[in-house]
This record gives C-alpha cells, sequence and structure tokens, in this order.
C-alpha cells in the first residue's frame, strides 16, 4: 500500500484474460475454422493504489510483459475486465486515454531511444505529439532532466554519449514526459552498475514520493523487487500463483514456485546453506501447459491430485492469497 496513504485503485484487473492468435501459415492452412489461440493470461486480478509501487515476478514466458502491455492499454482483453481510476477500458478510446497517463520505462535505455535525435528532442517528442509547442516541450525538458539529476549539458548529447546510468536517466525523464500516473518499469536497473543500480531505485522512490505516481516493476532480480514493491504479485504460466506484502512474501512464501524463486537469490553469505526448493527443468510452452497445477511438472511437493485438479487463487490473510492445494498460513 501506498505508505501512510488511503488505498485507492488506480488501475485494476478482474479475471483478466489475454489471448493472443498463433502466427497463421502452416497451422491455418492445416487447421479448419478460425485461426487457434494461445491463452496468455488466464483470470488474472490485481490493483495497483495510487502512489504505490508494485513488483512483478516470474520467469521469462510467464506473461508479465504481456500482463504490462495490457496495463498500458496496448492491447485489449479477451475475457473480464480493466478499470482505470474506476473506468473501464472497454473501448479502444478509453485505452488510448490510458495511454496518456500511462508510460514505459524500458529495460534496454539506449536501445530506445533514436540514435539520429539529442536527448532534449527525445524528453520532448511526448509532449510535442501531445500538442505542446517545440519551445514549451524543450523548456519542460530541461526540467524534467534536472529533475532526474541530469547536467544540462546533456540534453545537446546524442544517446550513444550516454552511460548506461545516464541512458536510464533520460528515459526515466521521457517516461515523466506526460505527468503519467503509471509508469512501467520493466527490468530498471538491468546492466548497471550496484551503485547506480542504487541511484536509479532511489530515484524511483523519490518520484512515487513526491509526484504520488504508481510503478508497476518487473524484474527478474529478486533484490529489486525487495528493495522497491510494496506488495508483488508471482506469475507462473499466465496466471497469479501467489500476491501480497512484499516483507511477508519474503519473509515466507507460501507457494512452491514462489520459495523456489526467492530460494535461488545469490546468497551474500557463501556458508549459509540453502533448503533444497530448486525447481527442476524449463517452463512449459503455452501449448504444452500441463493439466491440474500448471506448476506440477516442477513441483518438489507434487502430488498425485496436482496432477488432475487445479488449485484455486485462495486468500490466506488480509491481502494475501495463493493457488496451492496444500499451501496455507
Ligand atoms: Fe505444487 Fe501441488 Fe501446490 Fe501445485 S498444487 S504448487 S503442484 S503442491
Amino acid at each position: 500500500m501506498p505508505p501512510g496513504g488511503a488505498v485507492t485503485a488506480l488501475i485494476e484487473t478482474h479475471d483478466l484474460g489475454i489471448d493472443l492468435a498463433l502466427p497463421g501459415g502452416l497451422i491455418s492452412a492445416l487447421l479448419p475454422g478460425p485461426a487457434p489461440k494461445l491463452n496468455i493470461l488466464r483470470g488474472v486480478s490485481l490493483s495497483i493504489a495510487a502512489g504505490e509501487s508494485f513488483g512483478l515476478v516470474g520467469e521469462s514466458g510467464s506473461g508479465k510483459t504481456t500482463l504490462a502491455r495490457a496495463l498500458l492499454g496496448l492491447i485489449a482483453p479477451s475475457a473480464g475486465r480493466l478499470e482505470f481510476r474506476g473506468q473501464p477500458l472497454d473501448s479502444a478510446a478509453a485505452r488510448a486515454r490510458l495511454r496518456r497517463d500511462a508510460a514505459m520505462m524500458f529495460q534496454d535505455p539506449i536501445g530506445s531511444l533514436s540514435p539520429r535525435m539529442r536527448i532534449r528532442d527525445l524528453v520532448a517528442e511526448p509532449m510535442q505529439i501531445h500538442g505542446m509547442t517545440r519551445s514549451a516541450a524543450r523548456a519542460r525538458a530541461a526540467a524534467l532532466l534536472d529533475r532526474v539529476g541530469l547536467p544540462a549539458a546533456i540534453a545537446a548529447r546524442y544517446p550513444h554519449e550516454l552511460s548506461g546510468g545516464q541512458a536510464r536517466r533520460v528515459c526515466t525523464a521521457r517516461a515523466l514526459a506526460l505527468s503519467p500516473a503509471l509508469v512501467v518499469a520493466d527490468e530498471p536497473t538491468a546492466g548497471l552498475d550496484v551503485s547506480i543500480q542504487g541511484e536509479i531505485l532511489n530515484l524511483m522512490a523519490d518520484l512515487r514520493e513526491a509526484e504520488a505516481i504508481s510503478f508497476l516493476v518487473i524484474s527478474h532480480n529478486l533484490a529489486v523487487i525487495r528493495h522497491t514493491a510494496s506488495r508483488i504479485a508471482v506469475l507462473y504460466l499466465g496466471t497469479l500463483v501467489e500476491t501480497g506484502p512484499t516483507a511477508e512474501i519474503f519473509t515466507r512464501p507460501l507457494h512452491p514456485y514462489t520459495a523456489s524463486l526467492i530460494a535461488s537469490e545469490p546468497d551474500p553469505d557463501p556458508r549459509r546453506r540453502r533448503a533444497d526448493l530448486a525447481i527442476r527443468g524449463e517452463i512449459p510452452g503455452l501449448l504444452r501447459r500441463p493439466k491440474g497445477c500448471a506448476f506440477h511438472t516442477r513441483c518438489p511437493l507434487a502430488e498425485a491430485r496436482c496432477r488432475s485438479e487445479a488449485p484455486a487463487l485462495r486468500p490466506i490473510s488480509p491481502g494475501r492469497s495463493v493457488r496451492c492445494h496444500f499451501a496455507g498460513p
């Protein structure tokens, strides 16, 4: 929850499902009827409060990016509902309005910036697209570069002249251009030295507190999630398997998948032995989603029931839910 603040949902999903059509070609030619679809997300219900930093955890292929794209208004739900400030996002026009209020910090900051544009123009570009004059947009770009801790001289440079940390700050300034209510930060510290990582995370915390911006933080790096998010959701094969307050989940994960992710974090003390919670093999492809509990093919605690019966996401305590037949308080 936002520190000391009331719990007002900024964005919510209710049983959200996202299907994507499989590429055409051979499959469509061989199979009669409409093109087959992949269920990327199924029954995802979550809520991000105004001014909250919410973490999204899961391996590649778990659906994190698809969920982020849905929360940015870039993909229409195939099932369920999406609401922004209590209003349903049930039309292309409503999703376009959301895109005005939401922004993305990309995983590859330099790659996301046009190499032929100067930094001041890159930061000013979203404002000019939305009707601001060039001079006004440049003036605000200068203020935003200052806000994210960059010297004024950066404005005249090109992206390839920046360090990794400077590029990340430029992307943050660009994300702030339209005064978003929600920022999706995809791997916000990837490729940065540890000291610079801390600076970027502190900048995000400062923006969240000072401007009441909500952050959805997506990261493989659990230390980043632990440092930035007050609540987290753990995704596996497109379904939520555990949600709750970050401190509680890191102290006592209830789902075996969450426990194994946390156990696989590098331990600063190499002498400390870890419980053997290693998960086996790779995440299965969505075309081969296991029956019963989707995690049973890799779960160290799976029993016969898990292979036939899909567990529901059960509330365990206020704000905490888990999808496992056996996990409990
Ligand atoms: Fe593991 Fe069974 Fe729980 Fe699924 S329901 S997480 S397979 S113990």
